[in-house]
């Protein structure tokens, strides 16, 4: 089965929306935090015919609120059904702490083979997110990108499908204006099994 796993209920399109428009078959998608929005990734499974939809529903993480609510171990029991034949795709983890976290969690509990990054967007993409400091570094030698999806057709239909299943989230088209308003490649990344840990 391919998986993806996203933190909140609009990663998946936005990180990974051209991924699957062009071809590359989702058979599940799960979302982990909980916000208004988690009906809409249901609804959006529904249009897009990906047969599998599971909502975690687990306390969101934030800069305000970074107390995590829920035990790890609950996360992990809810993950079990997971094999490591198993294609797993989730985000990168890079300007948001609960992607953060949840990659983090995911490296560390699941034994898959198979594990493919997407660029977190809007998130990555916005430099005031990452506090000055270049994308470049967060991937140095931990990850390695390995294959771009997308054109510029491709992405507007990904941001309609966007504006179309996420009315709780339209926020985000004022909010990172920029990074919506202009074609911006999908990037997957693998680890560098070399380079493992965080800060080698
Ligand atoms: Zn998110």
């Amino acid at each position: 089965m391919v998986i993806f796993i996203e933190p909140h209920c609009d990663d998946f399109i936005l990180s990974a929306g051209m991924y699957f428009l062009q071809n590359n078959p989702v058979d599940k998608v799960i979302t982990v935090f909980n916000s208004n929005g988690n009906e809409e990734t249901k609804n959006l499974c529904k249009f897009l015919e990906i047969k599998d939809y599971m909502d975690l529903g687990m306390c969101n993480l934030d800069w305000k609120h970074p107390i995590i609510l829920f035990t790890i171990t609950e996360i992990k029991n809810r993950l079990s059904f997971i094999r490591k034949e198993d294609t797993i795709l989730t985000v990168l983890g890079v300007g948001n702490v609960a992607h953060k976290f949840l990659v983090e969690f995911l490296i560390n509990t699941l034994d898959v083979n198979n594990f493919i990054f997407f660029r977190d967007f809007p998130h990555s993409y916005d430099r005031m997110k990452l506090k000055e400091i270049d994308f470049a570094f967060y991937t140095k030698n931990r990850f390695k990108l390995v294959n771009k999806y997308g054109d510029n057709p491709c992405f507007k239909t990904k941001i309609d499908l966007f504006k179309k299943f996420y009315p709780t989230q339209h926020s985000l088209l004022w909010f990172e204006r920029e990074q919506f308003s202009s074609f911006v490649e999908e990037e997957a990344f693998r680890y560098n099994l070399i380079h493992k840990n965080l800060w080698i």
